[in-house]
């Protein structure tokens, strides 16, 4: 139903709202307000977006495809106001209600992270048709930024972006995710190394808080809600507005496999490419483990560089580590780019048949993954379990790593794909929320398994899980000083561990913007209390 604040509305709201707080509090000591009293004072809200009671069960789902927590009502805001005063109004009713309130961007979640049990789901996308704005203030090009919704698509950025000939530096890889969803975390892809994540790439942010307060904060205002809002898991306030900054685009990109069978010269290059001062724009890796020896498709839409040398080419079983690397350029740049290249292959190690070179369009390269979304979808495919697991591994811990999970405890790469690559901790910031290792350089380990649903072999969740679990009390018994990212924990001791010595900070900062803990309930780092619950 639709909330359109007119006069004669404003003074029905007060008055209902009047009658059923009053209600609700003189009741609280006997009885908490029902699921409908709660859904009658949600009405009263004033909106220009409004609220849905039914069919809510799109808001209790995600990608993980594993949690499921019913909402009491999904708020379509129209405008900041409307998120504003949903959550003002909650922050009002105080301890009377147990009522939490779930910013959703797309849902990519993978454990409930987005949902809220019996609370309120913003639907974020709601805002996303408004426009952009992309400025190009004073210094020209050096200082342009594109001013977004929180509910906004990389994908639709990157496509505005292009019409100024700019783009955003730093990226996931996949684009069909929300500003809010991936900032909230770090968002984490090949340019990284470089730009560091995207977090590290914001200017300015709009925030709702927890009391429903709506604040502007950037490095230099209210610098501490900026800073702990960047990769805070959503836990101090719903980012509605963010300004990220942009650099020249490029039109295409020369896209470069190479594989290795040896762990030892794969990391040593990758370390070497990311500390380089000229090298790629991009840099990622992967794991193939192929027992059979028949190579899976890590080439498909690749040319060899020599096919006939690249026919030969035979894994024998052996764990291959594929390096991926891209070079952007314009077509009048095109000789320059290809002797950089050359330049910078020649100073690594791989096995020289393996070289696979493809040159795409910018957008296609960085919207690769939505094409494997695709084919996945048609297959009924993309809608499966995914236990994936993600991990920052210290660069001092990644050789005892990789022996143990490549060479003992997983048997292939069949259920997802692995990626592995180094980033350079420098480009991250301390201030920010997300839990790091302390080393230099730090790898992002991802295990991006598909499960297949009612499967109770290899490819079934138990098996996947168990293996995840294999994984986790390894680096643990090990102390290999691994951090989880995109983390899921169900007590607050683990969150508690995983924050390890700013966990005091991030319980401060809690108290501060969102003191009823009302903000993002599924990563279960707080719980509201309720008198008599
Ligand atoms: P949602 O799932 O909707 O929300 C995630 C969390 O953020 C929730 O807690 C939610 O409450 C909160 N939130 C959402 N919007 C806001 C907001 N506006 N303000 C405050 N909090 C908010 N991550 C990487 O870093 N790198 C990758 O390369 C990468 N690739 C991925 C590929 C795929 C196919 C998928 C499914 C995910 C990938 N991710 C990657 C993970 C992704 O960044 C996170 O899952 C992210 O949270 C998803 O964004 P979303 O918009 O769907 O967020």
């Amino acid at each position: 139903m639709k909330y359109r604040t007119t006069s004669k509305n404003r003074i029905n709201y007060l008055n209902k709202t009047f009658m059923i707080m009053f209600l609700a509090t003189t009741m609280a000591t006997i009885i908490l307000p029902s699921s409908h009293s709660i859904s009658l004072l949600l009405e009263t809200v004033p909106l220009e977006g409004h609220f849905s009671f039914k069919e809510l069960t799109h808001a209790a789902k995600d990608f993980g495809n594993r949690f499921q927590q019913h909402p009491l009502a999904v708020l379509h805001p129209n405008s900041v106001s409307d998120i504003a005063n949903t959550v003002k109004y909650v922050w009002q009713m105080g301890l009377n209600s147990g009522l939490t309130v779930a910013a959703r961007g797309c849902g990519h979640s993978l454990h409930g992270q987005a949902q809220a049990h019996e609370g309120i789901v913003i639907n974020m996308g709601s805002l996303r048709a408004s426009p952009m704005k992309v400025v190009q203030s004073g210094g020209g090009v050096k200082e342009a930024y594109v001013d977004v919704y929180g509910g906004e698509l990389w994908i639709n950025i990157l496509h505005e972006c292009l019409k100024y000939g700019l783009t955003p530096k730093s990226w996931t890889d996949y684009l069909h995710l929300s500003v809010g969803g991936t900032l909230s975390n770090a968002g984490v892809s090949g340019q990284a190394f470089l730009h560091g994540p995207q977090i590290s790439n914001v200017l300015q942010l709009e925030v709702v808080t927890g009391k429903g307060e709506i604040v502007n904060c950037s490095k230099k205002q209210n610098s501490e809600l900026f800073y702990s809002v960047l990769g805070g898991l959503g836990q101090f306030g719903i980012i509605t507005r963010a300004q990220i900054s942009l650099q020249p685009a490029p039109k295409m990109v020369k896209w470069i496999r190479v594989l290795y069978s040896d762990f030892k010269t794969f990391v040593r290059d990758q370390e070497k490419l990311i500390s380089a001062q000229k090298t790629f724009d991009y840099i990622e890796g992967f794991v193939i483990i192929n027992r059979t020896g028949l190579l899976n498709n890590w080439r498909i839409s690749f040319n060899p560089q020599d096919p006939v040398q690249a026919s030969h080419f035979s894994s024998d079983g052996k764990t291959l580590f594929c390096l991926e690397m891209a070079k952007y350029f314009n077509h009048q740049e095109a000789h320059i780019s290809e002797q950089e290249i050359k330049m910078l292959l020649s100073q690594l190690s791989y096995i020289s048949s393996t070289l696979f070179i493809a040159e795409v369009s910018y957008v296609d390269f960085l919207d690769r993954v939505h094409v494997s979304e695709l084919k996945l979808r048609s297959k009924g495919l993309w809608e499966v379990p995914h236990p994936w697991l993600n991990l920052f591994i210290p660069k001092s811990s990644i050789h005892k790593f990789a022996e143990q999970v490549f060479g003992n405890i997983l048997k292939d790469t069949s259920n997802g794909p692995i990626l592995i690559y180094p980033v350079n901790r420098s480009k991250w910031d301390n201030r920010t929320s997300v839990v790091i290792p302390e080393e230099d350089i730090f790898y992002l380990v991802a295990f991006l398994s598909s499960a297949v649903p009612s499967s109770t072999g290899n490819d079934g969740l138990e098996h996947i899980l168990s293996q995840n679990k294999r994984i986790l009390d390894y680096c643990e018994s090990n102390q290999l000083g691994v951090k989880q990212y995109l983390a899921h924990y169900t007590t607050q001791q683990e969150w508690k561990t995983h924050f390890g010595p700013t966990w005091e900070f991030f319980k401060q900062m809690k108290s501060t913007y969102d003191p009823l803990e009302i903000l993002a309930p599924g990563h279960r780092i707080f719980h509201k209390s309720i008198p008599f619950s």
